[in-house]
């Protein structure tokens, strides 16, 4: 079927439009990436967010969210982790080893009926797939729908935004990498992470495509 699909509306590069893929070697080799940060702040690790927000990155996401272009997933879901294997090998294994398990954002249920989906669940359950870790999406819940952080200038209302916006439901994992597609500032990824009630054995990763 896909390659029947692949012959009707050939694949073009998002950002050069040449013909094969969604992202061809020569855009995704000018795309930008982020070293993983360590945070080390009660049981938050650290955080990684791949990618640059620019570029042929931010117009995949653009398509995927909001022309719903879901055939792109299974492209960006490669390179993510082709790129944590090859460039961080030893955080990766470090994640294996002590069974970090992938729970992605949850998006308030009308968001997602709107949408018809929730990229950062598909996306993160391919992610973790394909770096053979396990995943999580019946544990973080969101309560409301909230919004973009960087649209809000007032202090307050940006605190009241994200106020116990999720919660979580028992069991929940030992060794948690919340994943999201986008994070700028990682406040919509500390609050998700509030709600977890993480004890001191719980340890914490923040993993964003791009940020
Ligand atoms: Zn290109």
């Amino acid at each position: 079927m896909s390659l029947i699909l692949d012959l009707i509306f050939p694949k073009k590069c998002l950002n050069c439009g040449s013909n094969g893929q969604y992202f061809c070697s020569k855009c995704l080799s000018t795309q930008r990436y982020n070293q993983p940060k360590y945070i080390n702040q009660n049981s938050k690790e650290g955080s990684l967010s791949l990618f640059h927000y620019e570029n042929i990155i931010k117009k995949a996401i653009f398509e995927l969210k909001y022309h719903f272009v879901t055939d792109i997933i299974d492209e960006l879901a490669d390179i993510s982790a082709t790129r944590i294997k090859f460039t961080f090998p030893h955080l990766l294994k470090y994640w294996q080893d002590n069974h970090f398990i992938i729970v992605p954002i949850p998006l308030y249920i009308t968001r997602e009926n709107w949408r018809g989906f929730n990229q950062s669940i598909i996306l993160g359950q391919k992610i973790a797939q394909n770096l053979n870790l396990d995943f999580c999406d019946h544990t973080l819940f969101r309560r409301r729908h909230t919004y973009t952080q960087a649209k809000i200038k007032d202090i307050n209302l940006r605190h009241q935004n994200l106020y116990q916006a999720f919660y979580s439901i028992t069991p929940i994992p030992k060794n948690i990498i919340l994943f999201d597609d986008v994070a700028s500032s990682f406040s919509t990824l500390n609050s998700a992470y509030q709600s977890l009630n993480c004890a001191d054995s719980v340890r914490c990763w923040y993993l964003t495509l791009a940020g």
